[in-house]
């Protein structure tokens, strides 16, 4: 491997309580459900696991709370090799925190709790100043306070750092400089959400990837599951090929997509062949079971990379 890329992340840790039933229940009915089970997740330690485990040296800054779930969290992310001098504790608040429930169906309904990832504050920032500035990508999502992410980005364009913003949850309001970053990553949905544009073909994907250039990003990727992904950048349009697999579960097929671009990206690889490695990254979590479980290695990711 080239050289150690270093990923500043900056984003949710969140525990993911999933609760097997036959039926989900409807308002005001309680159930016997069959199975429960507690698994790490967030958008942010997802990406953040996703870089690690494809060679990059990546530094976690985030929040967790003061439940149980805390010190799992953060042990779940230093197995990674992640650091977490930058995870704070919040003394009030517990820690992210979504409730799922999947019937036999594969429906599901999820309820999620901020908590900690609500408090990321703009002093946690400066704080994680020295971890941005020297990073050569910051990644960083939605699922904590729009400022905060903000003047993360501000920190690393003054230092010539490049940005990766994952537009996810689909934003309702974005405040304008937040495209302004060197790579937008948003898939069909989110890209609809700040366009307006209905993304289901490669000429939807071009209007909409156009669109988002023209509000400030530098380059721009759509993700579009088992279609591969459209990248805009100053080489103009170009659809880059998924890697056919069988999916058994896509959830988070865009954050190994996101972690995996940081890192190849970070290596100096040029922007489209950073997005190949992603979309193989993304295409092996989609074909295993579970967020962070399914993530690949760099090895298992080259080796898809050789099929094609
Ligand atoms: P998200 O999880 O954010 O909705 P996508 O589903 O678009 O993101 O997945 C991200 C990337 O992962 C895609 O661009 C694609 O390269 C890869 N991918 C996702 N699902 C599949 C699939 N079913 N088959 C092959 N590749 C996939």
């Amino acid at each position: 491997m080239p050289k150690t890329p270093r990923i500043a992340v900056l984003g949710s840790i969140n525990m993911d309580l999933v609760v097997r039933c036959a039926k989900l229940p409807m308002p005001g009915e309680t159930l016997l459900a069959e199975s429960s089970s507690e698994i790490c997740g967030g958008k942010g330690a997802n990406q953040a696991v996703a870089a690690a485990r494809v060679g990059g040296d990546v530094h976690m800054i985030g929040r967790v709370g003061s439940d149980a779930f805390a010190d799992r969290l953060v042990e779940n992310l230093r197995n990674e090799r992640i650091d977490c001098s930058n995870v704070q504790t919040t003394g009030n608040s517990s820690s992210g925190l979504a409730i799922v429930g999947v019937e036999e169906s594969g429906q599901n309904s999820i309820m999620v709790v901020p908590g900690a990832n609500g408090e990321l504050s703009l002093e946690d920032v400066e704080k994680a100043r020295p971890a941005i500035e020297s990073a050569d990508v910051l990644l960083v999502q939605l699922e904590v306070p729009v400022d905060t992410v903000l003047a993360s980005i501000q920190v690393a364009q003054k230092a010539g750092v490049k940005v990766i913003l994952d537009p996810a949850p689909a934003p309702m309001d974005v405040p304008e400089p937040l495209l302004e970053v060197d790579l937008l990553c948003p898939n069909e949905s989110e890209a609809e959400a700040l366009t307006g544009i209905h993304v289901k073909s490669e000429t939807d994907a071009i209007q909409a990837a156009a669109k988002l250039q023209s509000c400030g990003a530098k380059s721009v990727v759509i993700t579009m599951g088992d279609q591969g992904a459209l990248l805009l950048d100053e080489a103009g349009n170009q659809m880059v090929n998924p890697f056919p697999v069988q999916a058994i579960d896509t959830t988070a097929a865009g954050d190994a997509f996101a972690g995996a671009v940081a890192v190849s990206w970070a290596q100096g690889r040029p922007l489209h062949e950073a997005i190949r490695f992603g979309n193989a990254a993304g295409a092996l979590a989609a074909s295993r079971m579970g967020a962070q479980p399914g993530m690949g290695t760099r090895e298992e990711i080259e080796k898809l990379l050789e099929t094609q």
